[in-house]
């Protein structure tokens, strides 16, 4: 079973092995109907503009929902018109939301990771805290495994990069990508000279937070 941790592509078949990333504005259709499958949801840097304490309450009530393995795709990003100082604000808030309801983190990083890592280092998170669509030199790799997150991978990735990073805190996804997720994972275990199968930090994570 390939789990795939995130992706913007719903579709039924792929119901139980992937956390699809709703859109803010799409979740309330979501979580207020009987629609299977596991989601993911947060406010993405680039579009702050939808941000509001109301939405955030929102938020707050679907992470009751056992759909909703994780906040995210949320974090910073130097190319969003928001200044740092905003995106950091409502960033802090979506960390504040896992920490007390126990979700995992799903984060995009462009050219923060200063911040990023700062970040952790105040905040001392419990959480999980997923780098996703990671595509960083093995220097950037294990300074964030360092820092204590974990990266995931899909179809680009520097191959020095998942090579330096322990099978526990790799996981993988297909994002925007057409490539099929199990396709993602051979290429990776490739690289990392390991059977498929042995990718299993995916599946451990939707079996402990989709219970
Ligand atoms: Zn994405």
């Amino acid at each position: 079973m390939f789990v795939d941790i995130h992706s913007h592509k719903f579709a039924v078949d792929d119901i139980g092995t992937v956390i699809y990333n709703v859109p803010i504005a799409k979740a309330d259709t979501i979580f207020c109907s009987d629609m299977k499958g596991f989601f993911s949801v947060g406010f993405h840097p680039w579009y702050l503009d939808v941000y509001s304490a109301e939405l955030m309450d929102m938020m707050k009530m679907w992470t009751d929902d056992s759909r909703l393995i994780a906040i995210g795709e949320c974090g910073l990003d130097k190319n969003s018109k928001f200044d740092i100082e905003r995106q950091i604000e409502i960033f802090e808030k979506q960390i504040n939301l896992s920490e007390s309801k126990h979700k995992p983190l799903i984060i995009h990083c462009v050219g923060c990771y200063n911040e990023l890592f700062d970040l952790r280092k105040r905040r001392k998170p419990q959480q999980l805290w997923i780098i996703h669509g990671f595509r960083g030199k093995p220097q950037l790799a294990e300074q964030a495994l360092k820092a204590g997150c974990s990266l995931s991978f899909g179809e680009h990735f520097n191959e020095d990069s998942v090579r330096i990073t322990p099978i526990d805190n790799l996981y993988i996804e297909t994002d925007e990508s057409d490539m099929p997720i199990g396709d993602i994972y051979e290429k990776i275990a490739m690289v990392k000279k390991c059977a498929v199968e042995d990718l299993c930090a995916g599946r451990e994570l939707l079996k402990k937070h989709s219970l």
